[in-house]
């Protein structure tokens, strides 16, 4: 049987993998706008990377993750040996953490120094159990800026996200942004606890995984999609009455400027994100229409702890993540599309074997002026070959034949118009970028 790729993942064909290109140029050059640079960092990481930095129990960490390893480490385990934990590594479900590191290890935010923008896309791998816009290898495009605390970075980077929706032809009237603060660690711990208390009163309504969580992370439970525990936390105590001055301050602030800025948002205090380091700020847009339970297309927030918890400097952080996958299927049902149409190729026919290696250097000679070209290498017919150009929906055909050639000319036809010319084979390239541009 023949071999296919394995199941949540999927190939990006030519055109999707166009689609993909665009999506990323159009983003970087929105987020260049506002001062970030690219970074690419390695697509495993070491384990320790991801339990420290987005937290032991998060289902990400706790559920999801796939460990690489080495065939020599693989043998070990399988001996019932221990693999030393710097060999330990695992494929990078999220961006962050591993941006974060490397902000730490290049010190790329020296004290004093003005913040740090980054902005990344590649793919992402989580163990989840495939199903409809959930992907074990899924694409994320994300920003990290670090080093800013006030409250317009929070702003400015929930409005960049909009702004680069709105760019991708997303109907803003289809999406929503969802925003809350968790406030910080003057606030939360109390609020956990306040949390985690009535999720223990509540505990035979609850279903055994938020039972579970109480005393680890209680506010996951607000994400528990099983009806009795929705029907408990609906009544739970709201972050919104424990946070203190200083983040109601700043989520006062930061409402105040997208409300300047005009873009609309709703306040969703059960908003927690399944991540453990956010802190204040914390958003995610979601599909408001057709797209069931994975609606949420991006997302958030404030992470001021971070950079402390994966070993550096304290250094105040926020950044988001929005994934390609979902965002393409929003695009569908918004009924908008992003183009991924290939470019337009010149065919070069060779009329007969004679003059086939003329041909191959009339479309060499092309490709160095700068022209994307093609030509026949199955020794096709003239005939046959006019139809591949066809099939390629080639707008230009140039026709090599024994005859003109004689002469130093070549036939350059307009597909289009179906009309033709003979040239000369020094001008071969300006007479086919006329055709091309027209
Ligand atoms: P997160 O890192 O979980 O906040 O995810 C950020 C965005 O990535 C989400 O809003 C989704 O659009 C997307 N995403 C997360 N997990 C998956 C997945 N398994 N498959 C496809 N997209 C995903």
């Amino acid at each position: 049987m023949a071999v296919s790729n394995p199941v949540g993942t999927y190939d990006l064909l030519p055109r999707q993998a166009r689609v993909w290109e665009r999506v990323k140029q159009l983003a970087f050059s929105t987020f260049g706008l506002y001062g970030y640079e690219p970074i690419e960092t390695p697509l495993f990481e070491h384990t320790d990377l991801f339990v420290r930095g987005i937290g032991e129990s998060t289902d990400v960490v706790s559920k999801e993750i796939f460990h690489v390893i080495s065939s020599y480490n693989y043998r070990t385990l399988q001996e019932g040996g221990q693999v030393r934990s710097k060999d330990r590594f695992a494929l990078r479900p999220e961006g962050t953490a591993s941006v974060v590191r490397s902000v730490i290890q290049n010190d790329l935010v020296p004290q004093g120094a003005a913040p740090v923008k980054l902005m990344y896309a590649g793919p992402m791998y989580r163990a989840e159990r495939p199903q409809q816009d959930r992907y074990r290898e899924f694409r994320q495009i994300g920003v990290e800026f670090l080093g800013a605390a006030a409250p317009t970075a929070d702003a400015e980077l929930i409005i960049m996200l909009m702004r680069f929706y709105q760019a991708i032809g997303l109907p803003m009237g289809s999406v929503r942004v969802l925003i809350n603060s968790l406030g910080d660690d003057r606030c939360r711990p109390a609020y956990r606890e306040a949390v985690r208390a009535y999720i223990h009163e509540h505990s035979s309504e609850m279903c055994e995984d938020c039972n579970a969580r109480a005393d680890l992370n209680p506010l996951r439970a607000f994400d528990c999609k099983e009806e009795g525990c929705r029907k408990v936390m609906a009544q739970a105590p709201l972050i919104t009455d424990a946070l203190c001055d200083e983040c109601k301050e700043h989520f006062a602030q930061v409402k105040a400027l997208l409300d300047a800025a005009g873009v609309p948002y709703v306040e969703d205090p059960h908003l927690v994100r399944g991540l453990d380091y956010y802190t204040r700020t914390v958003f995610e847009v979601q599909v408001t229409d057709g797209m069931g339970a994975q609606n949420a297309i991006g997302g958030g927030g404030r992470y001021d702890k971070l950079v402390e918890q994966v070993g550096g400097r304290p250094t105040p952080g926020l950044g988001f993540a929005l994934g390609f996958e979902r965002m393409m299927h929003a695009l569908e049902i918004g009924g908008a599309q992003v183009a991924g149409d290939a470019p337009a190729v010149c065919y070069v026919a060779c009329a007969d074997a004679s003059v086939a290696a003329q041909a191959f250097d009339v479309m060499q000679a092309l490709r160095d002026a700068g022209i994307a070209c093609d030509g026949d290498h199955q020794g096709r017919s003239l005939k046959s070959q006019l139809k591949v150009a066809g099939r390629m929906e080639a707008p230009v055909c140039v026709v090599v034949g024994p005859d003109e050639l004689a002469a130093g000319r070549v036939s350059v036809r307009d597909m289009r118009a179906r009309t033709q010319e003979t040239v000369a084979l020094e001008h071969v390239a300006e007479a086919v970028s006329a055709l091309l541009e027209r």
